[in-house]
């Protein structure tokens, strides 16, 4: 059956999607600092893992950078969403850099339970994936403390000193489930391994999760926006497909969907990752609506209002942001 020979149309849009106040900050912090200092403003690293919001910056004055070896002496360097070990700031301050850390709060508030633990001697279990730059940050806190646990066999390979002192903290945007099955992996090893104090895994990890379950038994297709280095967009693909979506994708832009997708589909959901302007969502569902699929219903497991402060480096009157 082709896309015109299926007959009911509709789209399942999940609500919460899109920005979550992490994200948010961060933008907002970039687009006031080059208000206030002018390009240009080197970011290390992607501010936040959105292909769109990189590029409208980059265009803006920003210079994105690895490593902050790349900023000249004396510039202005923002670090990103995702925060950064210790042995980040000390270069920054070495090479005379002036800092605007837009570490999520949530994130840096496991960082704090990295200190905390490490201070009470404990090894620090952390599951993530290998190579993120938040997992990247938050083991940097401990080096010698933090052991990753990504896959079922790094936890096999984990080796501790006293098994009785273990905790396990998390990457703020995994799964939920799969997360708690590598925790229960490791507590077949560690029966006194100790959870961390509150989640880790954020609130708009899982509120995105918790959304794109409840709508995907319906869905023939689930379109997430996102990007394919968005450790939380990839998960919404992963657990549409888990919570028995037939198809899903992650697309950057409505131009990336391959129209054969649509083949003998009739309900398409529609959600996108915490670092998406609701733009590119917008932009999915025009696309969509120009073939059939006009018919819109939100399907809402949450309302958020959490917003955080900015920096205090760049804190004056708080203006929306234009990336969205
Ligand atoms: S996804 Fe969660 S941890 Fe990451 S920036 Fe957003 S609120 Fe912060």
């Amino acid at each position: 059956m082709t896309a015109s020979e299926a007959t009911t149309k509709r789209v399942l849009l999940a609500k919460p999607r899109g920005y979550c106040a992490g994200v948010d900050r961060a933008v907002v912090t970039v687009e006031k600092a080059l208000e206030k200092y002018g390009p240009p403003i080197y970011v290390r690293k992607e501010i936040v893992h959105n292909r769109h919001v990189v590029d409208t910056l980059r265009e803006r004055g920003v210079i994105f950078v690895e490593e902050t070896s790349e900023v000249p002496e004396g510039a202005m360097v923002v670090f990103s969403a995702h925060g950064v070990s210790p042995a980040v700031h000390a270069e920054a301050e070495e090479r005379n850099l002036r800092t605007i850390d837009a570490t999520c709060p949530l994130v840096t508030k496991v960082h704090k339970e990295v200190n905390r633990f490490d201070r009470e001697d404990y090894d620090i279990l952390l599951i993530g994936h290998e190579g993120h730059e938040e997992v990247e940050g938050t083991s940097g806190e401990a080096p010698d403390r933090v052991q990753l646990v990504d896959t079922a066999e790094d936890v096999e390979r984990v080796r501790v000193r006293d098994p009785e002192k273990v905790v396990w903290l998390s990457q703020t945007t995994l799964s939920v489930d799969e997360t708690m099955e590598r925790v229960d992996q490791l507590k077949e090893r560690f029966p006194n391994l100790a959870d961390p104090p509150s989640d880790d895994i954020c609130y708009a990890t899982s509120n995105r999760q918790i959304a794109v379950k409840e709508m995907a038994p319906e869905c023939d297709l689930v379109i997430v926006v996102g990007s394919k280095n968005s450790s939380n967009s990839k998960r919404l693909v992963e657990v549409a497909l888990q919570a028995g979506a037939t198809n899903a994708y992650l697309v950057d832009y409505a131009r990336e969907v391959d129209e054969s997708w649509l083949d003998g589909v009739s309900t398409v959901g529609v959600t996108s990752g915490a670092s998406v302007p609701d733009v590119l969502v917008m932009e999915l569902l025009e696309w969509l609506s120009e073939r059939g699929w006009s018919d819109v219903e939100e399907v809402t497991t949450a309302n958020e209002k959490i917003a955080f402060a900015l920096p205090r480096e760049i804190r004056d009157a708080r203006e929306r942001s234009s990336v969205r």
